[in-house]
């Protein structure tokens, strides 16, 4: 047996070399690592994947350093929307929340979803009241929104940015100034901070869970590829799936379910395949990440961007990363 085995993202983006960690990314490594030995944990008492990459990405919709849940981007008219979707392997059900604004956990919405067995999707306030009667807890828009999230809003705003071109820019927080160095605008969109999950559990199940606030300026009503099945995530009895990047490209291209396809038509090499799905993503402008386990235990871990927030739990042993330096 090959599991149990949990991987995790924060997001990729960026462009051109990586400039080094910031003065806020430790918190997001050390939120990476409490959420991989305690899942890891979990796992290794017999958690089903399905519930470990719920409470994963729970962890880190409440670490506000992480777009998702608290601390998740702004829209153009400066709200929360976030998006979330949830996949379980072995029989492919899927639970998937769009633009809910009233929840502390959009993934545990998605997952009450899941466990109702339909619809697969809900929306706003129907997805957030759905969520509520289900037992998520409630919140309001003072507990979503940070400091740092209104910042960078505000950068977007006057400086009329591409649309989620600040969402990285750790620098415009007054108390972080010694920062990574601010981020170059370009006119492509770009997204970071986004979360996902992906385990195999002690039993050989797959699961796989997407969460993000989006993409700072984004329209009102934009729905990304998290919530889409099949495009941001994926799970079936061989694969899971969590991608992140600029949602569009990644819908246009189906990213989840591609990869799963030619895994199944090609066993031989995960992490080629893998590249090779992220170069279809690029010329879409969908330069991000994504990550993978597979029922045998192999994993990836792949991004075209600056760098992805990334961790794995493996064989009881924690490794994460956030440039280039492969892990
Ligand atoms: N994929 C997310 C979206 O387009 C953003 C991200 O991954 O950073 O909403």
């Amino acid at each position: 047996m090959a599991g149990p085995v949990l991987v995790i993202h924060g997001g990729a983006g960026g462009d051109g070399p990586w400039k080094g960690m910031t003065s806020l990314d430790p918190g997001r490594i050390s939120c990476m690592e409490n959420v991989l030995s305690t899942v890891g944990k979990f796992l290794s008492e017999g958690i089903s994947a399905l519930e470990a990459v719920t409470i994963a990405v729970e962890m880190m919709e409440d670490e506000p350093l992480f777009n998702a849940g608290k601390g998740s981007v702004l829209d153009e008219n400066g709200q929360v929307t976030m998006d979330a979707s949830i996949m379980r392997g072995s029989d492919q059900a899927a639970g998937s929340v769009v633009n809910v604004s009233k929840v502390r956990h959009p993934i545990r919405v998605a997952n009450a979803l899941l466990q109702r067995g339909w619809p697969v999707m809900l929306n706003g306030i129907a997805a957030d009241n759905f969520g509520i009667e289900a037992g998520v807890e409630a919140v309001n828009a003072d507990f979503l929104v940070t400091d740092l999230r209104q910042a960078q809003w505000k950068k977007w705003h006057d400086t009329r940015a591409a649309i989620g071109s600040t969402d990285e820019d750790d620098s415009v927080l007054d108390h972080d100034l010694e920062g990574r160095v601010e981020t170059e605008f370009s006119d492509e969109p770009q997204g970071m901070g986004t979360v996902g999950a992906v385990a195999l559990d002690v039993l050989g199940n797959l699961a796989a869970a997407t969460s993000t606030g989006g993409m700072t300026g984004k329209p009102s009503g934009r729905i990304g590829d998290t919530p889409i099945i099949g495009a941001g995530t994926w799970a079936d009895e061989r694969i899971a799936i969590s991608c992140t990047g600029v949602g569009e490209a990644y819908i246009r291209t189906c990213a989840a379910h591609e990869l799963a396809i030619r895994m199944r038509n090609d066993n031989s090499n995960l992490e080629q395949a893998s590249t090779q799905v992220l170069d279809m993503v690029a010329p879409f402008g969908g330069r991000g990440g994504l990550i993978s386990v597979m029922a045998d235990g192999r994993v990836s871990l792949d991004f075209q961007t600056t760098l992805m927030y990334r961790g794995t739990w493996k064989e009881k042993q924690i490794e994460v990363g956030i440039g280039p330096e492969s892990i």
